[in-house]
């Protein structure tokens, strides 16, 4: 008993005056392992809260990046506070606003790490800086297999990349070739199987599996100052000793032929030595014209997975993970909306509601129906040009080779009946018409005709992927 007191007496106290400089060389130190893209999209917002006896307190705005910056730096942060501090021996990362910054600095802080960022900056830095990033180290935290909401459009793509990322470089994967439309996953998945596979980290040969992803840009940026730093050399070794090379968005190649080669030449190296490669573009390998034939040809040798075009039920999905991450109760009805209304792709639906979130967190309004419609009236503008019946039954036809007047025709042959049900579908979705005034224009039908087409378009939708790509494409059309 008496020695208990004694020790509590006699125990050294943190001087408080140094931890100011103390969390900023942490910071820095910090900043320079993850690197700035990471810095600034998780840790920037932490703010020292205070000490208690041996324990340091760093707050975060809310309970999700609470919870990223425990499980990915939380250790590191604690280790790094050992070190400046001796006296210090645990870190509690909490929820919370930084005590004596502005009112409004932590909702600014908040909104922003609701931002989509999902590109590295603009490249502003010139490619002699950097040459010096490690590739691995622009791995965004965010883009995980956890946080991929699979649905059908994209379960094929995510399950070979889950396959590669569990056993890089087996028969009939290598290369993994992911294509599809900006703004639908590749960079996520590709991000989601780095983790997976450094997370996992063996490369067999007892040391920690090297992953290097890097976007075709950059390939571009390393290689040309390599050739002008005159260490072209060690910059080919250095990616011919990796387990793992990815690179994002190939299409930028086209056109850079030197570098094609060169990358051709990597390729060739690494495949033919039982390593793995992963590669993203925006095109299938056959209709990325411009690129050479021969990295055209090795391209299809592995799996080749697309990612499809959302679907309505994707979108809902996508909506409900990612509300359900940012702690916030979005209504059914909301997310109907959203996801009847931003289709184009997942980075604009994820802004858009990044938005709301912010915009509901800035003025502790709970999210409703017209909140939202406020909120995001420039991006529904945008996304809502005004589009006539007339022109729907037009296109449809077109599209479908029918014949327009069977839009109101009473024919109910397969061949004209389905693209009636699709011109329903997209006038339901794309104007504001009723049911029973839709029926109307297409020849006197009853509002229940539509309903029937609605749900059947939507449901042969989720079976049938070529179909819904059929449908989208339509609606792309005629947004546009
Ligand atoms: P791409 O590289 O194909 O252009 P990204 O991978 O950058 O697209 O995705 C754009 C944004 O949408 C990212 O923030 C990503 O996390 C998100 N996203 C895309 N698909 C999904 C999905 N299936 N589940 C969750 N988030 C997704
Ligand atoms: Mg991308």
């Amino acid at each position: 008993m008496a020695h208990d007191m004694s020790t509590t007496i006699d125990q050294p106290i943190v001087d408080i005056a140094q931890l100011p400089t103390q969390w900023a060389r942490i910071r820095g130190r910090l900043q320079g392992e993850v690197g700035d893209l990471e810095y600034r999209n998780w840790l920037r917002q932490m703010a020292l809260d205070g000490v208690d006896g041996d324990e340091i307190t760093v707050l975060l705005p809310s309970r999700f990046l609470c919870d990223w910056v425990r499980g990915r730096y939380g250790d590191r942060l604690t280790c790094l506070w050992q070190e400046e501090n001796p006296l210090i021996r645990r870190v509690d990362i909490r929820v919370g606003a930084a005590r004596g910054a502005n009112g409004a600095a932590p909702v600014a802080a908040l909104a922003e790490s609701l931002a989509v960022t999902t590109e590295p900056p603009p490249a502003v830095a010139k490619p002699e800086e950097r040459m010096d990033q490690r590739p691995d180290l622009t791995i965004d935290p965010r883009f995980t297999f956890e946080a991929f909401v699979v649905g059908k459009p994209n379960e094929f793509a995510h399950a070979c990349a889950r396959r590669v990322a569990e056993q890089p470089s087996s028969a009939g994967f290598n290369p993994l070739f992911l294509y599809g439309g900006v703004g639908l996953g590749k960079t996520h998945l590709m991000h989601a199987m780095a983790w997976e596979l450094v997370g996992r980290g063996n490369s067999g040969a007892g040391r920690p599996v090297s992953v290097a992803y890097m976007s075709a840009e950059k390939f571009m940026y390393r290689f040309i100052a390599a050739i002008r730093s005159q260490s072209t050399m060690q910059f080919k070794e250095q990616l011919r000793s990796v387990d793992v090379l990815m690179i994002d968005d190939l299409q930028f190649l086209i056109g850079k032929d030197n570098t094609q080669e060169e990358f051709f030449h990597t390729f060739n190296a690494l495949v033919d030595v039982g390593k793995q490669i992963v590669v993203s573009a925006d095109k299938s390998p056959s209709d990325l014209s411009g690129l050479d034939d021969r990295l055209r040809t090795r391209l299809g040798y592995g799996m080749v997975a697309d990612l499809h075009a959302t679907t309505f039920e994707l979108r809902i999905s996508i909506l409900e993970a990612k509300a359900m991450r940012a702690g916030v109760a979005v209504p059914a009805k909301v997310m109907d909306f959203l996801a009847h209304k931003i289709t184009s792709n997942v980075r604009e639906l994820e802004g858009a509601l990044n938005r709301l979130i912010a915009h509901a967190n800035l003025f502790g309004r709970p999210v409703t129906l017209e909140a939202t419609q406020e909120v995001l009236n420039d991006i529904l503008k945008a996304h809502d040009r005004r589009v006539t019946i007339d022109e729907i039954q037009k296109r449809v036809a077109e599209h479908f080779s029918i014949r327009l007047s069977d839009m109101s025709s009473a024919r109910r042959a397969r061949a004209v009946a389905r693209p009636r049900q699709v011109a329903m579908y997209l006038a339901k979705q794309l104007t504001q018409r009723s049911l029973p005034e839709i029926g109307r224009r297409f020849g006197n039908r009853d509002h229940t005709t539509v309903m029937h087409a609605v749900s059947r378009v939507g449901e042969l939708m989720t079976l049938d992927a070529g179909f819904a790509d059929d449908v989208e494409l339509l609606r792309r059309m005629l947004e546009s």
